[in-house]
């Protein structure tokens, strides 16, 4: 790739950040666009009104590639990670990870690309408030929606199509300090197939309630994924003071979430789909697997081959 190659990343989750910094570090002009209000993606903290914070997407990181693992080794010497439960998180949330790789970066936040057409000039990037050029693009977001962004015509549909995912409810609960804990991570069927004390996780002192992430199963997730946010808060939150042994006015706070794509049920099977004669590079963690440190991968992947062009 020339030295000048302006490359724009679509997507500010693990996989787009990791492909951004390597790339910048190298010495490109790099810009990353993110339709969330923040980056990071699934790599998500929850701020509430009252001082309240939950990771509310992914809950702890494996680390088994050696290089991932060094990469969150140093974030833990820098404070933005800490090693809990067989795993990383990021401190004060899980959203540090990805700030902490942006660091010094150029990212545009509330920022949807919704076309990206190739001419002879290179990639034209419009969206609300972007008209944006670029030599080459890196799409880092979830299959279904790279797919409805290139459109039907294109090479790469039919390879997303064969990824698929499973959904997640999330539920967030605060409760009062006093209410039983009688653990810090819990693994059931239904609603309740990961229950964590979010406020356990190191770097989470000082709020006022303590904080519970809850998450149901792909099953469940998917038969009540049309329910308003308030009703599976209903639905779910007593169940989660049944398993706690805490009394419903115990119970202060309790927000739903729906991650549509959540985990990756089938992968691609390889770390990228690449159009090197228009410059398009397409990856993800539903590339390789269902875990961050596979968006990793991807994205380290996807950054190699674009520094080996000539
Ligand atoms: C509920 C849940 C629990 C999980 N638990 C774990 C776990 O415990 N451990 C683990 O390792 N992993 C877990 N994961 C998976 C992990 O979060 C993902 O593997 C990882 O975050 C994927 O990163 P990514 O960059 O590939 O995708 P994403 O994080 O999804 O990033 C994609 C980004 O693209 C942006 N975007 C999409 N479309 C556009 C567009 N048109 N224009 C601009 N921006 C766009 C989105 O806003 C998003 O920020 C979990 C995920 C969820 C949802």
């Amino acid at each position: 790739m020339g030295e000048q190659g302006r490359v724009a990343v679509i997507g500010g989750g693990l996989t787009g950040l990791t492909c951004a910094r390597a790339l910048a570090d190298a010495g490109h002009a790099v810009a990353v666009f993110d339709k969330g209000r923040g980056i990071g993606g699934r790599l998500a903290t929850r701020r509430t009104e009252g001082g309240l914070r939950f990771d509310h997407g992914a809950q702890v990181l494996p680390a088994t590639d050696p290089g991932f693992a060094a990469l969150l080794d140093t974030m833990v010497c820098d404070g933005h990670a800490a090693e809990w439960n067989d795993g990383f998180v990021g401190t004060p949330g899980m959203a540090q990870i990805p700030r902490a790789l942006a660091q010094g970066m150029d990212v545009y936040t509330g920022a949807m690309v919704t076309a990206l057409d190739h001419g002879p000039t290179g990639w034209h990037l419009r969206g609300t408030g972007i008209d944006h050029h670029a030599d080459t693009v890196v799409l880092a977001i979830p299959a279904p929606q790279a797919r409805d962004l290139l459109g039907a015509g294109h090479a790469f549909v039919a390879p997303l199509a064969q990824v698929r995912y499973q959904a997640s409810i999330t539920v967030m609960a605060g409760l009062d300090p006093e209410a039983p804990r009688p653990f810090v991570t819990h693994r059931g069927t239904g609603a309740l197939a990961w229950v964590a004390q979010d406020g356990a996780k190191p770097g989470r002192d000082g709020q006022p309630l303590t904080t519970w992430v809850v998450q149901a199963d792909p099953d469940f997730s998917m038969t009540h994924i049309d329910l308003p946010f308030a009703e599976l808060a209903d639905l779910i939150a007593p169940q989660l003071l049944d398993l706690l042994g805490a009394r419903p006015d115990h119970l202060h706070h309790a927000v739903a979430h729906r991650w549509l794509y959540a985990l990756t049920e089938t992968a691609l099977g390889q770390p990228f789909l690449a159009d090197d004669t228009t410059g398009l590079i397409v990856g993800g963690d539903w590339a390789l697997g269902p875990h961050a440190e596979h968006g990793w991968a991807s994205g380290r992947a996807m950054a190699a081959h674009l520094l080996a062009r000539p």
